[in-house]
């Protein structure tokens, strides 16, 4: 019976998948014709959203990377191929980074308030 087979790939932990297998022999979450597909729609599906495309906008384009590899991680530890240890971790270590950048932000929006205040100053 076609139904009965499982999923061939091996999990993060070291545990056999235990997902039904396709015709690959591998279950939608390790199908390798199927990862890509899915990365490949990852990738442009997020891209052209429209909340995502306004997103672009307000982030930073150094931290556009940062959200990439946050989207590959959501999605391998779905497929239970990244240690769920390691996807906590990314995702501090991501927030730790928004964080340096928001504190950024502020301070040269500051910078931008205090020379305008200076042009006034001199003005007057
Ligand atoms: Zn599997």
């Amino acid at each position: 019976m076609m139904d009965s087979v499982t999923c061939s790939a091996t999990r993060a932990d070291g545990q056999p998948c235990q997902g039904k297998a396709g015709a690959g022999g591998f279950c939608f979450a390790h199908d390798p014709a199927l990862r890509e597909k899915r990365r490949a729609a990852y990738a442009t599906g997020g891209r052209n959203k429209a909340t995502p495309r306004r997103l672009d906008k307000l982030m930073p384009a150094s931290l556009r990377p940062v959200l990439d590899h946050l989207y590959a991680a959501l999605e391998e530890t779905h497929a239970g191929e990244l240690d769920a240890r390691q996807a906590s971790a990314m995702a501090s270590l991501a927030g730790a980074i928004a964080k340096l950048f928001e504190s950024t932000e502020l301070e040269s929006r500051l910078q931008a308030l205090e020379a305008l205040e200076g042009r006034h100053g001199t003005a007057r």
